[in-house]
């Protein structure tokens, strides 16, 4: 008989690593307690940013490009099995500067990346992007970044994993993880019912923390607050997505444009406040003035997986068969295909596909957040 897997969680991470174990011959549940893609999954903006989001070197950027390198056949597969298109597009992502100093500064403290983002003056920037204020000094361009529809990316991801056979239980809130003789043998419900499996994965975003017996001690995953405004026009303003002052912008398909994005540390409050929107439209407005005339479509806040060192917690625990995947941050989405191809080969009793050492939900000097 096939082996049980429980899923704590039912945003991009288990759902993806769900599917995953689905089509290997897993018995997959993902448990989830509002419904699946009610938090983060569903409010991000959908960067693929592995080179713009890198700013230094480090063991996240070489998970960030795997990721990004696996990201054209995970959409086209989600694209073939469900008829949804997740809106995968390798658009780029163009980081502007105004003022020749900040320019300079910019294309300087980037010059470490490889490959090297391209430098753009202001008249290759404005050939590119014509709607984009002209007073912009120039850009960096970091052409293999790319973007997806993180609604449409999440919707078809719940129906692949469906058909492959995982089950989805919403309202199913995970109080503990259920351990004997050091082995993980299911989950806990705060309705007093438990659900066993040989293994677990703890996928539970910024909640993570507050699932009891997975080792990760308080404050360890905490929740980032996100706020973004949607705005309605007639057709894309840009092709690319921008990063400039103050907010970035991500066009999509059918002419809506999303600004994002604050970072603040304010618990689970899930408010859109007023000066979060008057700063995201301002710095929006100051990057492509004809936004002035756009229409106010939406606004949301959600919260990313912060853990205190940027860092995701991927893989084994202190007890077996009970696995992580969790504090993606600001790259969840980026990262979520080869956190499912990890977690999957590692269930399956594989080696992973990259080193762990830096992930490792156990790694010492971790400081926690307060
Ligand atoms: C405003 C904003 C913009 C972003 N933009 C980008 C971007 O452009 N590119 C990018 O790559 N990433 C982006 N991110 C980050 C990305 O959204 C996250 O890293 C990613 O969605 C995390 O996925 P997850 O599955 O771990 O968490 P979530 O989507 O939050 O899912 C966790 C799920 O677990 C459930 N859960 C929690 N506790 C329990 C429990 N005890 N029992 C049962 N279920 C439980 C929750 O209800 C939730 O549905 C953004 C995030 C925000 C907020």
């Amino acid at each position: 008989m096939s082996e049980r897997v429980v899923v704590v969680g039912g945003g991009v991470m288990g759902c993806s690593a769900a599917w995953e174990l689905a089509r290997h011959g897993y018995r997959v549940t993902v448990l989830e307690r509002s419904v699946p893609g009610a938090e983060a999954s569903s409010a991000a903006a959908g960067i693929l940013g592995a080179e713009v989001e890198a700013h230094a070197p480090g063991p996240l950027v070489s998970l960030a490009q795997a990721s990004r390198k696996l990201y054209a056949r995970f959409a086209a597969t989600l694209g073939r099995e469900t008829g949804i298109d997740v809106e995968y597009r390798e658009c780029g992502v163009l980081e502007v500067a105004l003022g020749a100093p900040a320019w300079k500064r910019l294309t300087a403290a980037r010059a470490w990346q490889k490959p090297r983002p391209r430098a753009l003056d202001r008249r290759e920037l404005l050939r590119r992007e014509p709607a984009l204020n002209p007073k912009l000094s120039g850009a960096v361009a970091f052409e293999g970044d790319a973007r997806v529809d993180p609604r449409r990316l999440f919707r078809a991801l719940h129906i692949a994993a469906a058909s492959a056979g995982v089950a989805f239980r919403s309202g199913a809130y995970v109080r503990r993880v259920l351990e004997r003789d050091g082995r993980a043998t299911g989950v806990a419900l705060d309705d007093g019912s438990s659900v066993e499996g040989e293994h677990v994965i703890v996928a539970a975003g910024s909640w993570t923390s507050l699932v009891e017996g997975t080792g990760v001690a308080p404050g360890t995953v905490v929740p980032a607050r996100g706020q973004i405004v949607e705005l309605e026009l007639p057709a894309p303003a840009l092709s690319s997505v921008v990063f400039g002052p103050g907010a970035y912008l991500v066009p999509r398909d059918d002419g809506r444009l999303l600004i994002g994005s604050t970072l603040e540390f304010v618990g689970y409050r899930r408010e859109v406040t007023a000066g979060a929107v008057r700063d995201l439209l301002t710095a929006a407005i100051a990057l492509v003035p004809s936004l002035e005339s756009a229409i106010v479509k939406d606004s949301w806040s959600s919260f990313r997986p912060y853990s205190s060192d940027s860092l995701p917690l991927i893989g084994p625990t202190h007890l077996r068969g009970l696995w992580l995947a969790t504090g993606h941050h600001r790259n969840g989405i980026l990262l979520a295909p080869i956190t499912a191809a990890i977690v999957s080969a590692l269930v399956r009793g594989r080696r992973s596909p990259v080193s762990l050492a830096d992930f490792s939900p156990g790694r010492e000097k971790r400081a926690t957040h307060h």
